[in-house]
């Protein structure tokens, strides 16, 4: 399975909660209105921005989804080998 980064940037993101609507497993908003990056829904090592993951095709398309609709690009995202996937350089 395809091993992924996701991070939030923190200071771009602004609360819309779209990333959390479209991949609530990877997303959850806290009490400070950012968004928590999850691992399937867990999280294993406590709340953070950033995190790696395995995940399947279907659910790296879900996550990109999700970063596409953040509407300041708060959410990155990296490949294996440290290479930005999306926003697209
Ligand atoms: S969509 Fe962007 S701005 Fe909205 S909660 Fe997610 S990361 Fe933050």
């Amino acid at each position: 399975m395809p091993k992924i980064r996701v991070v939030v940037d923190e200071d771009l993101c602004i609360g819309a909660a779209s990333c959390v609507t479209i991949a609530p497993e990877t997303f959850q908003m806290n009490e400070e209105n950012k968004a928590w990056v999850l691992d399937h829904g867990t999280e294993p090592d406590g709340h953070t921005y950033e995190r790696w993951m395995e995940v399947t095709d279907d659910e790296k398309e879900n996550i990109i989804l999700a970063a596409q609709s953040c509407p300041t690009l708060a959410v990155f995202i990296f490949d294996e080998g440290g290479t930005q996937i999306f926003p697209e350089m």
